[in-house]
């Protein structure tokens, strides 16, 4: 029989996380106070965050501890499955093996769980009582509902008016976890009353959302803010990825030529690639690495590296990072959860050292990669995943192409299961590209 499924034990869940902040060739740029220009400390963060999470912003440590507690939760879906996509090879005919890494067993259904248990768990620690945070298409509003239930705190999800309408599942499943959701831009914050004011019909965006649930934070004594991307320790949660692929790949005598994953934020790409670009810059091993991206917000591709705010109201520090313009507002397209203006300092700064690639797609193409690739492994992957998978296609065909016998990693970061109609409209050939 050949092998299919690459399975770990639970002893081997990871016990620390890795922490790519001390191997970088160039340094992140530091987050800056809007108003003084000058950079932040922590006692500007402490309003809205813990004090380990701000230790973590910028520890330069390399391996940093994953608490028993947090492991103790992991271990519920991790280690998560390593497939080698036979089907899909088979189907593409080509001479290169593929393999990649599911995150969407976590019971959310996508990899935002490995850093929202993280977040709850040290909230809890240094007893905050409520968390609130924003969503757009869902995923991340599930993750922290889910991960705020088993620390018995209370979860507030701003969540885009046009999604808490029209995704109606993900709302309800974050009623089931306990979270209270409301439509942004809603009436419970000033930045919310503003927005409606001049424009009662808003359909709201993540931008807008962010800046309430931040007021909501900084405004209650008991209420801390939780993020879902592009912060360093988001990242950082997410190498768990990384390190049980890189370790599953071991046990069969393989490296990859080809790391990809979508970027939205660019965590769950941080989370499959940062332990395999250790031994990149190192140069212990030649990797390419490759951030996929939405043709319709396509920060790395087509953004500009510099300081931005991470809201619409210019409530955060300012952030430096490959930026759209944080009034951007990215046409509505399927993948909700790549619908970010900004992304990741840590992957925006590497990506400026050439260190990783990128490539952006039209959502039509993507779907089409996502059907071959349901019709040949059967998952349903998320249309935000798709997009690793379109690349992972692409570079199996330039390998029959050329004849070459390369290895292809990429992060099916979450299932689809909660995105049919976008299949639907997909298959009625009423789906349109933009960009
Ligand atoms: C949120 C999400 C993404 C994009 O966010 P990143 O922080 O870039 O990982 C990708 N895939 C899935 C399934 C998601 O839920």
């Amino acid at each position: 029989m050949q092998k299919t499924k690459i399975l770990l034990d639970e002893n081997d869940i990871p016990r620390k996380w890795y922490n790519i902040l001390p191997d970088m060739p160039t340094p992140v740029s530091p987050p800056l106070n809007p108003g003084t220009k000058e950079p932040i400390g922590p006692k500007d963060l402490s309003p809205i965050f813990p004090m380990e999470l701000i230790k973590q912003e910028v520890s330069q440590d390399r391996f940093i501890t994953i608490p028993d507690e947090v492991r103790d939760i992991y271990a519920l879906w991790r280690p998560a499955p390593l497939y080698r996509a036979h089907r899909l090879e088979a189907a593409l005919k080509t001479p290169a093996k593929i393999f990649y890494k599911y995150e969407g067993v976590s019971p959310a259904g996508s990899h935002k769980p490995n850093t929202a248990i993280a977040q709850a768990y040290y909230n809890m620690k240094e007893g905050t009582e409520r968390l609130a945070t924003e969503t757009g298409a869902g995923q991340w509003g599930c993750a922290l509902a889910l991960a705020t239930t088993y620390f018995d705190l209370k979860c507030t999800v701003y969540m885009v008016k046009v999604s808490f309408t029209q995704k109606p599942y993900r709302r309800s499943l974050m009623h089931l976890w306990g979270a209270d959701v409301i439509a942004s831009p809603s009436n419970h914050t000033d930045s919310g009353k503003k927005i409606l004011s001049k424009d009662p019909g808003s359909p709201g965006s993540l931008g807008i959302a962010i800046s309430e649930a931040i007021e909501d934070a900084a405004s209650h004594e008991d209420t801390h803010y939780s993020l879902g991307s592009v912060l360093n320790h988001v990242m950082l949660h997410q190498t768990v990825i990384g390190m049980e692929a890189k370790e599953q790949l071991a046990r069969v005598e393989e490296y990859p030529d080809y790391i990809i994953g979508s970027v939205g934020g660019g965590s769950n790409f941080a989370g499959i690639s940062f332990p395999f670009l250790s031994d990149k810059i190192s140069g212990k091993h030649d990797v390419k690495v490759i951030g996929v991206e939405p043709t319709a917000c396509p920060s790395l591709t087509k953004g500009e590296f510099r300081y931005d705010f991470g809201d619409t109201a210019g409530l955060t520090p300012l952030l430096k990072m490959y930026t759209m313009g944080h009034e951007y507002i990215p046409p509505s397209i399927h993948a909700g959860g790549l619908r970010y203006h900004g992304l990741s300092p840590i992957v925006s700064q590497l990506y400026a050292d050439k260190l990783i690639d990128a490539v952006a797609y039209h959502q039509k193409e993507v779907f089409e990669a996502a059907v071959t690739f349901a019709r040949s492994e059967g998952i349903v992957p998320a249309p935000e995943s798709s997009h690793a998978i379109k690349c992972a296609i692409d570079k199996a065909l330039e390998c029959k192409r050329n004849g070459e016998k390369k290895t292809i990693l990429f992060n099916l970061s979450g299932h689809g299961h909660f995105d049919m109609s976008a299949y639907d409209s997909y298959f009625s050939g009423n789906m349109k590209d933009s960009s």
